[in-house]
């Protein structure tokens, strides 16, 4: 029986980012698992964590010097009674109950602000002789002491559920004493690569063979991504066997094809997958590297018939379109199945170094080296050999961004860059 083939479903770049922003949207996440505090870094939280106390549990100073009450220092210099010190961790018993006027404490950063002084006077505005001490310094109320529960009340969300636990989360999580955390279990992702062409890498290649590096991009990505990459054996550009790997790889969260998605006599993914009754949301977007990228929903045979099926991605083969299409297209959708909260793709700016000229029609994202520190940063393109070329891709720490509206950008413009 023939097939007709899919109907061709050609986005801008803008429309292709839609879909698939609706999609995250609607995906919820899988099953919850408990992880060491250590062993969650980097995992997405399936929990909120609360404040279990205030922060800070007591007026704090950021300085070391002195505890005072800003209107003994409205004329200085000013000579103020030292009537104790007051050291990080001091038993409250140790502290004096109240300061009163004309009085100072000695104090250091981290310890607690005694009650009736509203300022620290840093130790550097200071000198101490005997029991007093002379201030050549005035300061305002609440300089220098961040005041009891500023940070966060007892009982306040400090990290909500779909966060990716960074290390600044990870601290904010030993603050409050979680020494475990619920998080959401690694979804398993499928990467199937397509070619007849393609070897392992452990074999010999042939003179006309290729090693498969794309399935190796993909699994460090996906790992990246939150998720762990299952890598199923190389499927021949042969439908029987394409079709045998695909229902393999539906059986994971999310299947991920690289090869077979152009026009060439014997580019199958999408003629199996749609023989398949699979749904097409996209089948390209106008973007280069990545133009075939193809994006839809699959049922595996073995899958309940009410199953809306299964993600799956055919990413075009060339090395680096497949990984530039895996971070526009692929990663959001993955890091909604590893339970991530949906966030917009994050661009950085740089001036351009050396004018580009391109075609105009396609958002083009070309591998580019970001150097330089502060204001004197700048991006420049590696020259390259076209969307093959994993040696420049390997080079270059970003991708500039250049609009399809333009032909020549000049040098010195500021330019998009997604980085990488
Ligand atoms: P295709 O998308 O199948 O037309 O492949 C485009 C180009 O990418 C061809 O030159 C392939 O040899 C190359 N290619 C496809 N798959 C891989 C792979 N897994 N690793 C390295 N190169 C690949
Ligand atoms: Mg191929």
């Amino acid at each position: 029986m023939v097939v007709p083939p899919a109907p061709s479903l050609v986005l801008s770049f803008a429309d292709a980012r839609r879909v698939i922003e609706e999609q995250a949207a609607q995906i919820r996440a899988g099953e919850i698992e408990s992880a060491s505090l250590l062993d969650a870094a980097g995992r997405v939280l399936a929990e909120t964590v609360v404040a279990d106390r205030d922060l800070p549990p007591f007026p704090r100073s950021t300085r070391d010097g002195y505890a005072v009450r800003s209107a003994d220092l409205a004329r200085v210099p000013a000579r103020l009674e030292v009537i104790g010190e007051i050291k990080a961790g001091e038993q409250p018993n140790k502290i004096p109950s109240h300061l009163a006027a004309g009085q100072a404490v000695s104090i250091m950063t981290g310890a607690p602000v005694p009650a009736g002084a509203d300022a620290v006077v840093m130790v550097e505005f200071t000198s101490q002789h005997g029991k007093q001490v002379e201030i050549a310094k005035s300061l305002a109320a609440g300089e220098n002491v961040v005041p009891r529960g500023a940070e966060a009340r007892e009982g306040k969300v400090l990290i909500d559920r779909g966060q990716r636990l960074n290390d600044a989360a990870i601290a904010l999580a030993a603050s409050v004493g979680r020494s475990h955390l619920q998080v959401y279990r690694r979804p398993p992702v499928a990467v199937l690569t397509t070619g007849d062409e393609i070897v392992d890498i452990n074999v010999a290649p042939g003179p006309t063979q290729i090693r498969n590096s794309n399935s190796y991009s993909l699994a460090v990505q996906i790992r990246q991504a939150g998720a762990d990459p299952v890598l199923l054996p190389i499927a021949p550009d042969e439908p029987q066997r394409l079709r045998a790997l695909i229902d393999e790889g539906l059986q994971t969260d999310l299947l991920v094809l690289t090869g077979g998605v152009s026009m060439g006599r014997y580019d199958l993914v999408e003629q199996v997958l749609s023989d398949m009754q699979a749904e097409f949301f996209f089948t390209g977007a106008k973007i280069q590297p990545g133009r075939p990228v193809v994006f839809g929903r699959c049922d595996a045979g073995t899958l309940a018939r009410e199953s809306p099926g299964k993600y799956f991605f055919g990413l075009p083969g060339n090395p680096v379109s497949t990984m530039v299409t895996f971070e526009l297209f692929a990663r959001p959708i993955l890091e909604a199945l590893a339970g991530m909260s949906p966030r917009k793709l994050v661009f950085v700016h740089a001036r351009l170094k050396s004018e580009i000229r391109v075609k105009p029609g396609l958002k083009r994202f070309l591998p580019a080296i970001l150097s330089g520190e502060f204001e004197n940063s700048e991006v420049e393109n590696v020259p390259w050999q076209g969307s093959g070329d994993i040696a420049a891709t390997a080079r270059a720490n970003c991708y500039v961004v250049i609009p399809e509206d333009r032909d020549h950008i000049l040098a010195g413009e500021l330019v998009a860059l997604l980085m990488r």
